[in-house]
């Protein structure tokens, strides 16, 4: 059993700043109070205990709090993706089973594809109260959250993730991460995806302020980082670019209080990490998913120059090793087991077990090295297969991404009648970039058969709500003139 999060949190330290939002701060107490009486205003309109519901609205402080009073009614939240299209979104919904969905104001058209039972926020604030039952204690089996996988790689899937789940992912990480009683952790990631999640799941477990955004600011990240209002953040690669950019652009570092920079959700290129080194902001890459509850392995802050482009070591509880390796550098399809691991999936795949012998297959080729450290080399479906070679696409990104003229860049694969396959570089530019010069550019770095055969210059690259590539969208793209 493990005692529910937000009562025990109030209890132990009710006076100490849970969530800040704006100019607008609530302590633990306040958050247990705000919680509790949308959870009676919930149960107000029939939903109770063991039910599902699915929950649509931005990442703010309000949901924060309908977060936790779903929590504390013992409600089943299935989270969805305020960036998903309506038919997106009516698929998830039918494939959940939830009997209703709480939406924000302002997103109810989002949901009128679908025939699931609507609540509009506003409505349940309107609510009467009706008294609940509040469980003291939670079955550390008991599914908290349901997330759709990013469907990067082809239909999203539902994953379970318990009360056990999120608790040893807590708790690993901070074992790792070590806790300062002044920490504040910034969240600017969107609170349906683990990344997010996970922040307001260690905030109550360790009795540590969250500073929240709706959306991610670079200027003002850049100004809590170099300011020492925060003291940890999560970033994927493309926003720590932008908070490195507005600190280079002052020529400003981070603030000797500001301790931890998690990055992870997909590679992070080597040259990001360089440039972190000189803003003096420790980057810890972390290696995840939404079946492990956000991070299985990261570095330590002592590594990070050392192991520079290592996912680290698993945390305390994990164990990864990789299928059918023999020697340090083999590499591989990463393989998980661990508290942390989903025990199931729901809806259509629900017979689906998310273990082969006992480990989950994460679909991610990587290696250890000789002393243990893990190494994410890329997903395996992103493999471009070119004249028998292969060539990972996150490799090229890597040294593209060190180009100066260059913002963004992603690669993939190109159908080609002699090769089979053959590497394509989308690039967005910040000026104007001749082919010749990048050709030229990766052929000192790279094996001839690893340079892109073309260069596309696009104004945006396609990612989904956590800013990440969605690689299978280039590949449609290839396809396009
Ligand atoms: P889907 O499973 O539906 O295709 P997804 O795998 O992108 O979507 P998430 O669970 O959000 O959905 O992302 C986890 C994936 O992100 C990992 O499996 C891995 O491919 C990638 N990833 C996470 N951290 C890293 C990292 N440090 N380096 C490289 N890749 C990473
Ligand atoms: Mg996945």
């Amino acid at each position: 059993m493990i005692p529910n999060w937000l009562l025990q949190r109030a209890y132990l330290t009710p006076h100490k700043i849970a969530l800040s939002f704006g100019d607008e701060k609530w302590t633990f107490v306040q958050l247990k109070d705000r919680a509790l009486t949308l959870a009676r205003k919930l149960s107000a309109n029939d939903l109770n205990e063991g039910d599902r519901i699915a929950l649509l609205g931005p990442s703010n402080a309000e949901m924060v709090f309908v977060i936790h009073a779903c929590m504390l009614a013992g409600l089943e939240i299935v989270m969805l993706n305020s960036r998903l299209t309506e038919k997106e979104i009516a698929w998830q919904l039918d494939d959940s089973g939830a009997s209703a969905v709480l939406v924000f104001d302002g997103l109810e058209n989002n949901v009128a594809q679908s025939n699931v039972q609507t609540l509009l926020f506003s409505k349940v604030k309107e609510s009467a109260e009706e008294p609940i039952e509040l469980q003291e204690q939670w079955e550390s089996d008991r599914t908290l959250t349901i997330m759709y996988t990013s469907g990067t790689t082809g239909f999203p899937k539902g994953v379970r993730q318990t009360v056990g789940n999120h608790v040893s992912s807590a708790l690993s990480s901070v074992l790792n991460l070590g806790l300062a009683e002044d920490d504040v952790w910034l969240c600017a990631m969107p609170l349906f995806h683990i990344s997010g999640f996970s922040i307001l799941a260690r905030s109550v477990l360790y009795g540590m302020e969250v500073r929240l955004y709706e959306k991610f600011d670079a200027i003002q990240a850049a100004k809590e980082i170099q300011t020492g209002t925060v003291t940890r953040m999560s970033v994927v690669a493309l926003t720590l670019d932008k908070i490195l950019r507005e600190l280079e652009k002052k020529d400003a570092v981070a603030h000797l209080s500001f301790k931890t920079m998690l990055a992870g959700g997909g590679p992070v290129p080597v040259d990001y990490l360089d440039r972190a080194q000189n803003r003096k902001i420790p980057v810890l890459q972390t290696y995840g998913m939404t079946e492990t509850s956000s991070q299985t392995a990261t570095l330590a802050a002592s590594d990070a120059i050392r192991k520079i482009g290592s996912a680290g070591k698993p945390l305390f509880f994990n164990q990864i090793k990789i299928k059918d390796a023999n020697n340090a550098g083999d590499k591989g399809e990463v393989l998980i087991r661990g508290p942390h691991v989903t025990p199931g999936y729901i809806g259509r795949f629900i017979e689906l077990d998310p273990l082969e012998d006992g480990w989950l297959p994460t679909g991610d080729i990587g290696y250890f090295d000789e002393e243990g450290y893990l190494y994410i080399v890329d997903r395996r479906a992103d493999l471009i297969i070119s004249g028998g070679e292969n060539i990972y696409p996150a490799e090229i990104e890597n040294v593209l991404a060190a180009h100066p003229g260059i913002l963004e860049v992603g690669v993939c694969g190109q159908e080609h009648a002699e090769w089979g396959s053959v590497p394509i570089a989308f690039i967005v530019a910040s000026g104007s970039l001749e082919v010749d010069e990048l050709t030229a550019f990766c052929e000192e770095r790279l094996a001839r058969y690893k340079v892109p055969k073309v260069f596309r210059f696009v104004d945006q690259l396609p990612r989904n709500a956590s800013n990440k590539l969605l690689r299978r969208e280039l590949k449609e793209w290839t396809g396009l003139k």
